[in-house]
């Protein structure tokens, strides 16, 4: 991916998988050979490379991982460090168990579990404060779309799920509509275009040169069929990947689609 037109300078480009609900230990064979397939010459050094495994596998995953480029994230957190929260994950135990991010405010939390913009922020807050990256994830339903309110959610997502404190070193954007995730669909190159160029301004509006470089992730439905084009988007710097972050050679493919 070059450096695309609405973005000021040249933005390292992440490709992060988030394997939801899936993986006992022997989806570890996988990050073992994305770790290896990493290690070869025909990948770009450019790109940084993120797998977001189910909490139980951070641990063994963060050892897989350890002195090699491949970054190791969770799924969520809760917004307090420790605590009664039967169930719960804080952001420092993320950070103990050996991740370096997590993703705030997916649309499965927001829609199965209500979390509404105050509290994917406090969860942004909390990454912040253990010393881990937050992806804050954005998006609208189909619903929201056919309204014509796309760019509206966008705007309210980010002005209530932002720390004010978030820079360009701690914080990524992931710009995933509902109606792509796991579906198969994706916006038009156009469409992706009209969102990552509105969302970069409205991270200028509010975080001023931070919001510049701070990078803003595509995510629903990336294989490798598709990447190359929805990565040469302007302002795309990356992709959330889900289900085809599961099989590393599909994750290799989409890899090699970030032209740096
Ligand atoms: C996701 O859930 O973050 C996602 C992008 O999923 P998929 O790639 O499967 O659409």
């Amino acid at each position: 991916m070059t450096s695309s037109r609405t973005d000021p300078a040249p933005i390292r480009p992440l490709v992060a998988g988030n394997w939801k609900m899936h993986g006992l230990k022997a989806q570890l064979a996988e990050a073992a050979t994305l770790r290896a397939a990493l290690e070869g010459a025909l990948v770009p050094h450019g790109i940084d490379v993120m797998i977001c495994p189910p909490a139980t596998l951070i641990m063994e995953l963060a050892r897989l991982a350890a002195g090699t480029r491949l970054a190791v994230g969770a799924q969520d957190c809760h917004w307090l460090p420790a605590g009664a929260h039967t169930g719960d994950i804080s952001a420092e135990m993320l950070h103990d168990a050996g991740a370096s991010a997590v993703i705030v405010g997916h649309s499965e939390r927001r829609a199965g579990y209500g979390e509404l913009d105050h509290i994917v922020k406090a969860k942004a807050e909390a990454a912040l404060r253990a010393g881990l990256a937050a992806i804050v994830c954005i998006g609208e339903t189909a619903g929201q779309r056919r309204a014509g309110l796309t760019l509206d959610v966008a705007a309210r997502q980010l002005a209530g799920s932002l720390p004010e404190a978030s820079t360009a070193a701690d914080t990524i954007i992931a710009y995933e509509p509902v109606w792509a995730i796991g579906t198969g669909l994706t916006p038009t190159t156009g469409e992706v275009a009209e969102v990552h160029a509105f969302i970069r301004t409205a991270l200028i509006d509010q975080l001023g040169v931070q919001g510049r470089e701070m990078r803003i992730l595509y995510g629903g439905s990336v294989k490798p069929s598709n990447a190359a084009e929805l990565l040469a988007v302007p302002s795309v710097n990356g992709a959330l990947v889900g289900g085809a972050s599961l099989k590393a050679v599909d994750l290799m493919g989409i890899i090699a689609a970030c032209k740096v």
